[in-house]
């Protein structure tokens, strides 16, 4: 990296951190896998139940590396603050740290 792009980085204002990890478990295979939601760009407004609703979902469906191909679909509820409040997975379970 470049004293200038250094330098650039070094000016950038700070944005906040958008990524939200989930963690699940193949429920076929055992495999471990990660996916990252966006949280600025991933979530559509759930107005499914509520039309005044200020929250927020995320459907992700998620398929090992191995080959298993497995379908792991994980649904992911998030308040007006972008924290997650409900979370629904099939074909696999959550793994928290
Ligand atoms: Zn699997």
């Amino acid at each position: 990296m470049g004293f200038f792009d250094q330098l650039a980085k070094l000016f950038q204002p700070k944005t906040p951190d958008f990524s939200f990890w989930v963690k699940v478990k193949c429920s076929r295979c055992g495999e471990v896998l990660t996916t990252r939601v966006n949280l600025a760009n991933d979530l559509s407004s759930d107005y499914s139940d509520n039309p005044n609703a200020d929250t927020y979902y995320c459907r992700k469906v998620i398929v090992g590396d191995k080959l298993c191909f497995q379908k792991i679909e994980v649904e992911l509820n998030f308040n007006s603050k972008r924290r997650l409040i409900n979370r629904e997975i099939s074909g696999g379970e959550f793994v928290d740290d």
